[in-house]
Protein backbone atom coordinates (compact mmCIF):
# COMPACT_ATOMS: atom_id res chain seq x y z
CA UNK A 1 0.00 0.00 0.00
CA UNK A 2 1.19 3.89 -0.90
CA UNK A 3 1.50 6.09 2.17
CA UNK A 4 1.09 9.23 0.99
CA UNK A 5 3.77 11.61 2.32
CA UNK A 6 2.63 15.03 3.72
CA UNK A 7 5.75 17.30 3.67
CA UNK A 8 5.43 20.43 6.50
CA UNK A 9 3.99 23.88 5.62
CA UNK A 10 4.05 27.23 6.80
CA UNK A 11 3.04 30.58 5.79
CA UNK A 12 1.88 34.20 6.87
CA UNK A 13 -1.49 35.45 7.69
CA UNK A 14 -2.25 39.07 6.71
CA UNK A 15 -4.39 41.44 4.43
CA UNK A 16 -3.22 42.68 2.11
CA UNK A 17 -0.38 39.99 2.00
CA UNK A 18 1.07 39.94 -1.21
CA UNK A 19 4.17 43.17 0.06
CA UNK A 20 5.18 40.17 2.79
CA UNK A 21 9.18 39.40 2.61
CA UNK A 22 8.52 36.30 5.05
CA UNK A 23 7.88 33.81 2.11
CA UNK A 24 11.26 34.99 1.16
CA UNK A 25 13.26 34.27 4.00
CA UNK A 26 11.65 31.36 4.99
CA UNK A 27 11.98 29.75 1.48
CA UNK A 28 15.65 30.80 1.45
CA UNK A 29 16.29 28.53 4.62
CA UNK A 30 14.48 25.70 3.29
CA UNK A 31 16.09 25.48 0.04
CA UNK A 32 19.65 26.03 1.86
CA UNK A 33 19.15 23.45 4.68
CA UNK A 34 17.69 21.26 2.21
CA UNK A 35 14.51 20.48 4.15
CA UNK A 36 11.30 19.48 1.61
CA UNK A 37 8.94 21.97 2.84
CA UNK A 38 6.92 24.73 1.97
CA UNK A 39 6.21 28.23 3.17
CA UNK A 40 3.15 30.10 1.45
CA UNK A 41 0.94 33.30 1.72
CA UNK A 42 -2.45 33.56 3.33
CA UNK A 43 -4.78 36.10 2.79
CA UNK A 44 -6.66 36.29 5.66
CA UNK A 45 -9.83 38.59 5.35
CA UNK A 46 -10.47 40.76 8.67
CA UNK A 47 -12.87 38.83 10.75
CA UNK A 48 -11.49 35.09 9.54
CA UNK A 49 -9.18 34.48 11.38
CA UNK A 50 -10.57 32.07 14.41
CA UNK A 51 -11.48 29.57 11.06
CA UNK A 52 -8.61 29.74 9.35
CA UNK A 53 -6.37 29.19 13.13
CA UNK A 54 -8.24 25.93 13.56
CA UNK A 55 -6.67 24.53 10.16
CA UNK A 56 -3.02 24.99 12.14
CA UNK A 57 -1.62 21.53 13.33
CA UNK A 58 -3.49 19.62 10.04
CA UNK A 59 -3.03 18.24 7.02
CA UNK A 60 0.81 19.09 7.23
CA UNK A 61 0.36 22.97 8.14
CA UNK A 62 2.91 23.24 11.21
CA UNK A 63 2.41 26.83 11.48
CA UNK A 64 1.87 30.41 10.94
CA UNK A 65 3.63 33.63 10.97
CA UNK A 66 0.85 36.68 11.72
CA UNK A 67 0.79 40.12 10.37
CA UNK A 68 -1.46 43.29 10.48
CA UNK A 69 -4.50 43.28 11.19
CA UNK A 70 -4.34 40.09 12.91
CA UNK A 71 -2.04 39.92 15.55
CA UNK A 72 -4.65 40.92 18.06
CA UNK A 73 -7.34 38.21 16.97
CA UNK A 74 -3.94 35.50 16.90
CA UNK A 75 -3.59 36.33 20.70
CA UNK A 76 -7.36 35.60 21.30
CA UNK A 77 -7.38 32.28 18.98
CA UNK A 78 -4.71 30.88 21.80
CA UNK A 79 -5.17 28.30 24.16
CA UNK A 80 -1.44 28.87 25.18
CA UNK A 81 1.20 31.80 25.33
CA UNK A 82 5.11 32.25 25.69
CA UNK A 83 5.36 35.10 28.67
CA UNK A 84 6.71 37.82 25.72
CA UNK A 85 3.27 37.37 23.79
CA UNK A 86 1.14 37.38 27.10
CA UNK A 87 3.15 40.48 27.78
CA UNK A 88 2.84 41.84 24.87
CA UNK A 89 -0.76 40.43 23.83
CA UNK A 90 0.44 40.31 20.33
CA UNK A 91 1.23 37.03 18.84
CA UNK A 92 2.89 36.78 15.77
CA UNK A 93 4.33 32.94 15.55
CA UNK A 94 1.96 30.30 16.04
CA UNK A 95 1.67 26.14 16.06
CA UNK A 96 -0.26 23.65 17.63
CA UNK A 97 1.11 20.91 20.53
CA UNK A 98 -0.49 18.36 21.88
CA UNK A 99 -3.84 20.13 20.29
CA UNK A 100 -3.56 23.22 21.99
CA UNK A 101 -2.71 26.16 19.74
CA UNK A 102 0.26 28.07 20.84
CA UNK A 103 1.31 31.52 20.06
CA UNK A 104 4.67 33.82 20.26
CA UNK A 105 5.76 36.98 19.70
CA UNK A 106 9.17 36.82 18.33
CA UNK A 107 9.73 41.08 17.53
CA UNK A 108 11.36 40.96 20.77
CA UNK A 109 13.83 38.38 20.18
CA UNK A 110 14.67 39.96 16.61
CA UNK A 111 15.03 43.31 17.69
CA UNK A 112 17.59 41.97 20.39
CA UNK A 113 19.66 39.88 18.19
CA UNK A 114 19.78 42.32 15.57
CA UNK A 115 20.90 45.29 18.00
CA UNK A 116 23.75 42.50 19.68
CA UNK A 117 24.66 40.68 15.94
CA UNK A 118 25.43 44.82 14.79
CA UNK A 119 26.76 46.40 17.98
CA UNK A 120 28.02 43.95 20.53
CA UNK A 121 27.89 44.84 24.26
CA UNK A 122 25.52 47.55 23.32
CA UNK A 123 23.33 46.87 26.35
CA UNK A 124 26.28 47.03 29.08
CA UNK A 125 26.85 50.19 30.30
CA UNK A 126 23.57 51.87 28.36
CA UNK A 127 20.42 52.34 30.59
CA UNK A 128 18.78 55.50 29.17
CA UNK A 129 16.64 54.96 26.04
CA UNK A 130 14.41 57.38 24.19
CA UNK A 131 11.85 55.03 21.82
CA UNK A 132 9.94 57.05 19.17
CA UNK A 133 6.48 55.59 18.64
CA UNK A 134 3.82 53.86 20.76
CA UNK A 135 2.66 51.09 18.63
CA UNK A 136 3.27 47.28 18.35
CA UNK A 137 6.54 47.38 17.35
CA UNK A 138 7.57 50.24 19.94
CA UNK A 139 5.77 48.07 22.74
CA UNK A 140 8.01 45.03 21.62
CA UNK A 141 11.32 47.14 21.83
CA UNK A 142 10.53 48.51 25.31
CA UNK A 143 9.87 45.22 26.56
CA UNK A 144 13.21 44.09 24.66
CA UNK A 145 14.85 47.18 26.99
CA UNK A 146 13.23 46.77 30.25
CA UNK A 147 14.98 43.24 29.37
CA UNK A 148 18.09 44.04 29.31
CA UNK A 149 18.56 46.60 32.27
CA UNK A 150 17.49 49.98 30.84
CA UNK A 151 16.49 52.02 33.51
CA UNK A 152 14.85 54.76 32.11
CA UNK A 153 12.93 54.58 28.75
CA UNK A 154 11.79 57.65 27.12
CA UNK A 155 8.61 56.82 25.21
CA UNK A 156 7.83 60.09 22.65
CA UNK A 157 5.02 59.32 20.51
CA UNK A 158 2.82 61.74 18.46
CA UNK A 159 -0.32 60.53 19.86
CA UNK A 160 0.59 61.28 23.83
CA UNK A 161 -2.15 59.44 25.25
CA UNK A 162 -0.62 56.31 23.60
CA UNK A 163 2.89 57.30 25.07
CA UNK A 164 1.16 57.13 28.27
CA UNK A 165 -0.72 54.32 28.28
CA UNK A 166 2.83 52.04 27.11
CA UNK A 167 4.74 53.70 29.63
CA UNK A 168 1.98 52.38 32.05
CA UNK A 169 2.77 49.13 31.34
CA UNK A 170 5.69 49.26 31.99
CA UNK A 171 5.90 52.16 35.12
CA UNK A 172 9.16 50.61 37.21
CA UNK A 173 11.50 52.25 34.27
CA UNK A 174 9.27 53.94 31.23
CA UNK A 175 8.12 57.69 31.42
CA UNK A 176 5.66 59.53 28.69
CA UNK A 177 7.52 62.50 27.10
CA UNK A 178 5.58 64.87 25.23
CA UNK A 179 6.28 65.03 21.36
CA UNK A 180 7.67 68.76 21.42
CA UNK A 181 10.53 67.31 24.13
CA UNK A 182 11.83 65.18 22.02
CA UNK A 183 15.07 67.58 21.18
CA UNK A 184 15.76 67.82 25.01
CA UNK A 185 15.05 64.41 25.57
CA UNK A 186 17.91 62.96 23.19
CA UNK A 187 21.11 64.61 25.29
CA UNK A 188 19.36 62.26 27.97
CA UNK A 189 19.59 58.56 26.29
CA UNK A 190 22.56 56.42 25.33
CA UNK A 191 20.33 54.76 23.09
CA UNK A 192 17.58 56.41 20.52
CA UNK A 193 15.14 53.90 18.66
CA UNK A 194 12.36 55.21 15.98
CA UNK A 195 10.04 52.65 16.42
CA UNK A 196 7.20 54.41 14.65
CA UNK A 197 6.40 54.70 10.89
CA UNK A 198 7.86 58.14 10.40
CA UNK A 199 10.63 57.55 7.67
CA UNK A 200 8.89 54.28 6.21
CA UNK A 201 8.79 54.94 1.98
CA UNK A 202 5.09 56.36 1.81
CA UNK A 203 5.57 58.19 5.14
CA UNK A 204 6.43 61.41 6.43
CA UNK A 205 10.29 61.63 7.16
CA UNK A 206 11.29 61.34 10.88
CA UNK A 207 12.76 64.93 11.25
CA UNK A 208 15.66 64.34 13.93
CA UNK A 209 18.59 66.09 15.08
CA UNK A 210 20.78 63.42 16.27
CA UNK A 211 23.65 65.72 17.29
CA UNK A 212 22.21 66.56 20.56
CA UNK A 213 23.04 62.97 21.37
CA UNK A 214 25.74 61.78 23.70
CA UNK A 215 29.18 60.51 22.28
CA UNK A 216 29.38 57.09 21.85
CA UNK A 217 25.46 56.66 21.80
CA UNK A 218 23.78 54.23 19.57
CA UNK A 219 20.73 55.18 17.07
CA UNK A 220 18.43 52.29 15.81
CA UNK A 221 15.75 52.45 12.82
CA UNK A 222 13.77 49.66 12.94
CA UNK A 223 11.87 50.78 9.56
CA UNK A 224 13.49 49.17 6.28
CA UNK A 225 12.04 50.49 3.60
CA UNK A 226 13.89 52.15 2.47
CA UNK A 227 17.13 49.97 3.81
CA UNK A 228 19.34 53.21 5.12
CA UNK A 229 16.29 55.86 6.28
CA UNK A 230 18.00 59.33 6.84
CA UNK A 231 18.25 59.14 10.43
CA UNK A 232 20.54 56.19 10.25
CA UNK A 233 22.31 58.32 7.54
CA UNK A 234 22.83 61.16 10.04
CA UNK A 235 23.65 58.42 12.89
CA UNK A 236 26.69 57.58 10.41
CA UNK A 237 27.66 61.10 9.15
CA UNK A 238 28.01 62.45 13.35
CA UNK A 239 30.14 58.79 13.64
CA UNK A 240 27.49 57.53 15.59
CA UNK A 241 26.45 53.93 15.82
CA UNK A 242 24.01 52.64 13.90
CA UNK A 243 21.45 49.73 13.51
CA UNK A 244 19.19 49.33 10.69
CA UNK A 245 16.03 47.83 10.76
CA UNK A 246 16.55 45.00 8.48
CA UNK A 247 17.99 42.61 10.65
CA UNK A 248 15.20 42.87 13.20
CA UNK A 249 12.99 41.40 10.68
CA UNK A 250 15.65 38.59 9.33
CA UNK A 251 16.51 37.42 12.97
CA UNK A 252 12.56 37.42 14.14
CA UNK A 253 12.02 35.10 11.71
CA UNK A 254 14.82 32.40 13.15
CA UNK A 255 12.87 31.54 16.43
CA UNK A 256 9.45 30.62 13.80
CA UNK A 257 11.28 28.32 11.94
CA UNK A 258 12.57 26.75 14.31
CA UNK A 259 10.12 25.92 15.88
CA UNK A 260 8.47 24.56 12.66
CA UNK A 261 10.55 22.51 10.82
CA UNK A 262 13.33 21.93 13.78
CA UNK A 263 16.65 23.15 12.85
CA UNK A 264 17.88 26.39 13.80
CA UNK A 265 18.35 28.29 10.60
CA UNK A 266 21.32 31.29 10.25
CA UNK A 267 21.08 35.08 8.82
CA UNK A 268 23.81 35.04 6.64
CA UNK A 269 25.07 37.75 4.26
CA UNK A 270 23.53 35.90 1.50
CA UNK A 271 20.27 35.82 2.97
CA UNK A 272 20.81 39.45 3.75
CA UNK A 273 21.68 40.56 -0.05
CA UNK A 274 18.32 38.42 -1.33
CA UNK A 275 16.15 40.62 0.65
CA UNK A 276 18.13 43.70 0.38
CA UNK A 277 17.60 43.00 -3.60
CA UNK A 278 13.65 42.48 -3.19
CA UNK A 279 13.66 45.36 -1.11
CA UNK A 280 15.70 47.49 -4.11
CA UNK A 281 13.48 45.69 -6.97
CA UNK A 282 9.69 46.13 -5.09
CA UNK A 283 11.44 50.48 -4.81
CA UNK A 284 12.13 50.36 -8.46
CA UNK A 285 8.63 49.41 -8.99
CA UNK A 286 6.84 51.83 -7.14
CA UNK A 287 9.33 54.80 -8.77
P1 LIG B 1 1.56 50.75 14.51
O1 LIG B 1 1.16 49.88 15.63
O2 LIG B 1 0.56 51.16 13.48
O3 LIG B 1 2.20 52.10 15.13
C1 LIG B 1 2.62 53.16 14.31
C2 LIG B 1 3.36 54.19 15.15
O4 LIG B 1 3.89 55.22 14.27
C3 LIG B 1 2.48 54.91 16.17
O5 LIG B 1 3.25 55.22 17.30
C4 LIG B 1 2.08 56.16 15.40
O6 LIG B 1 1.75 57.25 16.22
C5 LIG B 1 3.36 56.49 14.67
N1 LIG B 1 3.08 57.32 13.50
C6 LIG B 1 2.48 56.93 12.35
N2 LIG B 1 2.38 57.99 11.50
C7 LIG B 1 2.93 59.05 12.15
C8 LIG B 1 3.13 60.42 11.80
N3 LIG B 1 2.73 60.91 10.61
N4 LIG B 1 3.74 61.24 12.69
C9 LIG B 1 4.16 60.74 13.89
N5 LIG B 1 4.00 59.46 14.28
C10 LIG B 1 3.40 58.63 13.42
O7 LIG B 1 2.75 50.11 13.67
P2 LIG B 1 3.90 49.15 14.22
O8 LIG B 1 3.51 47.75 13.98
O9 LIG B 1 4.25 49.58 15.59
O10 LIG B 1 5.10 49.45 13.19
C11 LIG B 1 5.82 50.68 13.22
C12 LIG B 1 6.96 50.63 12.20
O11 LIG B 1 7.88 49.62 12.56
C13 LIG B 1 6.52 50.30 10.77
O12 LIG B 1 7.24 51.11 9.89
C14 LIG B 1 6.90 48.84 10.59
O13 LIG B 1 7.21 48.51 9.24
C15 LIG B 1 8.15 48.77 11.45
N6 LIG B 1 8.41 47.42 11.96
C16 LIG B 1 9.59 46.84 11.65
C17 LIG B 1 9.87 45.57 12.12
C18 LIG B 1 11.16 44.92 11.75
O14 LIG B 1 11.24 43.68 11.85
N7 LIG B 1 12.20 45.67 11.38
C19 LIG B 1 8.95 44.89 12.93
C20 LIG B 1 7.74 45.51 13.25
C21 LIG B 1 7.48 46.80 12.75
P3 LIG B 1 0.22 57.48 16.73
O15 LIG B 1 0.06 56.62 17.94
O16 LIG B 1 0.15 58.93 17.00
O17 LIG B 1 -0.69 57.06 15.61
Amino acid sequence: MLTQVVFPKAGVAGWPIAHSRSPVIHGFWLKTLGIAGAYERFEVRPGEFDKFARLIGHDGLVGVNVTAPHKGSAFAACDRHTAVAAALKAVNTLWRKDGLLWGDNTDVEGFLANMDATVPGWSSGSDSAIVIGAGGAARAVVYALASRGFRRIAIVNRTHAKAVALAGEFSDVAVAAPWETLSAELPRGNLLVNASSLGMIGQPPLEIEVDALRRGSVVSDIVYVPLRTSMVKSARARGLQEVEGLGMLLHQAVPAFERWFGRRPEVTPALRSLIEADILAADEERR
